[in-house]
């Protein structure tokens, strides 16, 4: 019996991630009174990506999990890159994913704080005025084997550097003239202990403060008091800071100074990042990509960016299956593409309604079908969930079918139609190819067939076995469309990693093919963005932000896997 319930206990953790584990371990301590509180911190200077995603999962998940909270604090710390756009997006794009934060916060709430804790070391001798330029500071900074250089203002007196620190945000010292910096150990081996600069001067006005401030704090100087200020308990963040925990524990120490030492302290864990394979994930890059009109937007499909995914088509739960799949661990991995992919395909074979679309039409005219004669056949919506329904499509004795499905003189493994055999034309009736009318560079103009009356689907009569079924949809009936076809943006699996070439010139060219001259089924005339669709035979596709009734734009959000052969086996 004990042993039965030791191994129900270890198979319990294993199914937890590690911070799970973690989380779990301070809980049955009791560390913190039991109150887990964690914090998704992004820096307003960008849409969030997929890789955030992954962060906001975790954040929000373990919160979730364990009855805690998570808020949502803006990381604004650098005004010259900073935008509401950016705040209002982030947000946006939370909300979408399923999230709820319990509080907005901004790191520019705690600014007097942070001004008054400098003070506060400058006067005990602990942070100091540098008059250096940046490239100075950085020469000075040694290697991880070899001690930096001390500053020559490193021991200036106390007073001198209170009066220069104010001058600092007052606006009379130039940008990148003087920096504050943290008066620690230029010889210690984490680097991040040489003397790390805490403020310096940023002069463009900030989206929240205007131009209160002009010295601004640095990322270390600002992440750990800010999660200490808000009461986070655990601070999750990606591996590259993994060096800069000592120093995050440093500030808060110094902090917690003649406070009680039981205090709560938030604790800072890493894991690893989201790499996705022929994507580019950081932030400067996208923003490129955007300005250089490289790709039409942040939201442009083919981003790897939440907005992208969505306009896509991508669902969250998708993207939520997709980052289970993956799940968090200590190691940097670059992750397939494929299995975004096929995250994405299982979660809309679930959902997508089954329609039919033609991309590049060619005509077939039924001889034996009356000219005026018009049927509404039902389609299923969904195979896989026949709760969902049906509706009714029109087939007539002019169609539209895919260029691709005929071939006038075809192998033997051709199951679609070419003249003398037969096919069934789904949710309709079985059909025999008769031939074709070509124009004088032998293009195929229009396709001939007759059709058997008997062989309707549902029909008793209908069990006639034929290999390959089409789709099709009704010359007189079907909506004219607009359809896009994205590819993956980048040529190469990890562009990142091509360092002698601009990443620019590492851009697919063929990333996004418009097709203007397609044919959609009537039923998808009311269709809205977001509304998710198997076009069958060919992918999955929802409407573009931009489709109207007038003009129906479809984007595809993944292909179907190996199409035809599938269907034709
Ligand atoms: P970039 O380097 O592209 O500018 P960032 O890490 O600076 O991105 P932030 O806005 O600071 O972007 O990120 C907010 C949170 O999201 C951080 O906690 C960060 O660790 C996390 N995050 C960012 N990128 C990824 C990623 N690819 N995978 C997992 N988490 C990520
Ligand atoms: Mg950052």
């Amino acid at each position: 019996m004990t042993n039965n319930n030791t191994d129900t206990a270890s198979n319990e953790k294993k199914r937890l991630n590690f911070i799970e584990q973690i989380i779990e371990e301070d809980l049955s301590k009791g560390k913190n009174d039991g109150r887990i509180q964690t914090r998704f911190p992004p820096e307003p200077n960008g849409y969030l990506h997929i890789g955030h995603a992954k962060a906001i999962c975790l954040d929000f998940g373990v919160a979730e999990k364990y009855n805690g909270v998570c808020n949502l604090r803006f990381d604004d710390t650098n005004p010259s890159k900073e935008d509401v756009e950016y705040v209002d997006s982030i947000q946006e794009d939370i909300a979408w994913l399923g999230y709820k934060w319990n509080e907005v916060f901004y790191a520019s709430d705690y600014f007097q704080q942070l001004w008054d804790f400098a003070v506060k070391l400058i006067k005990e001798g602990k942070a100091y005025v540098d008059e250096q330029t940046s490239e100075q500071i950085a020469e000075q900074k040694g290697t991880p084997t070899q001690p930096g250089t001390e500053s020559p203002y490193r021991n200036r007196p106390v007073e001198e550097n209170l009066a220069l620190f104010e001058k600092m945000n007052s606006g009379e010292i130039e940008e990148g003239k003087m920096v504050l910096r943290a008066k620690i150990d230029m010889a210690n081996p984490n680097m991040h202990f040489r003397d790390p600069i805490m403020y310096r001067i940023i002069k463009t006005p900030h989206h929240r403060t205007g131009d209160k401030w002009k010295a601004y704090p640095m990322y270390d100087f600002a992440h750990g008091q800010s999660d200490y200020f808000e009461g986070v308990t655990h601070s999750l963040c990606t591996l590259e800071f993994t060096v800069h925990r000592p120093l995050y524990d440093y500030f808060i120490d110094e902090l917690k100074e003649g406070r009680d030492l039981e205090d709560h302290r938030p604790q800072q864990i890493e894991f690893n990042r989201l790499n996705l394979t022929y994507t580019v994930m950081s932030k400067r890059k996208l923003l490129t990509l955007v300005k250089e009109n490289l790709v039409n937007g942040w939201d442009d499909p083919r981003m790897p960016t939440i907005c992208g995914f969505r306009r896509r088509g991508y669902t969250p739960e998708a993207i939520k299956k997709f980052i289970t799949m993956i799940g968090y661990t200590k190691f940097e991995a670059l992750n397939d593409i494929s299995m975004l992919e096929a995250a994405c395909r299982e979660d809309l074979n679930m959902r997508a309604t089954r329609v039919s679309a033609v991309l590049n039409p060619v005509k077939l005219i039924i001889t034996n079908y009356p000219e005026d004669m018009v049927e509404e056949l039902e389609a299923v919506n969904n195979p896989e969930n026949l709760a969902e329904g049906s509706h009714m499509i029109e087939f007539s004795r002019e169609l539209w079918i895919e260029r691709e499905d005929f071939m006038e003189d075809a192998p033997k493994k051709f199951f679609r139609m070419t003249p003398g055999q037969e096919v069934r034309l789904k949710n309709a009736y079985i059909v025999k190819c008769t031939g074709c009318d070509k124009d004088e560079n032998d293009n195929i103009t229009k396709i001939y067939c007759t059709y058997d009356p008997d062989t309707k689907s549902g029909m008793p009569a209908s069990n006639r076995k034929v290999k390959g079924t089409l789709h099709w949809v009704s010359c007189r009936h079907a909506i004219p469309a607009e359809v896009r076809l994205y590819d993956r943006l980048f040529m190469v699996e990890n562009p990142s990693e091509e360092k002698d070439k601009d990443f620019r010139e590492l851009l697919n060219p063929d990333s996004l093919k418009v097709l203007t001259n397609c044919y959609v089924e009537k039923y998808l005339l009311d269709c809205k963005p977001m509304d998710h669709f198997q076009f069958q035979r060919i992918g999955y596709f929802t409407p573009d932000k931009d489709s109207t009734k007038d003009r129906l734009i479809f984007n595809r959000t993944v292909s179907l896997k190996d199409t035809w052969a599938k269907i034709n086996k």
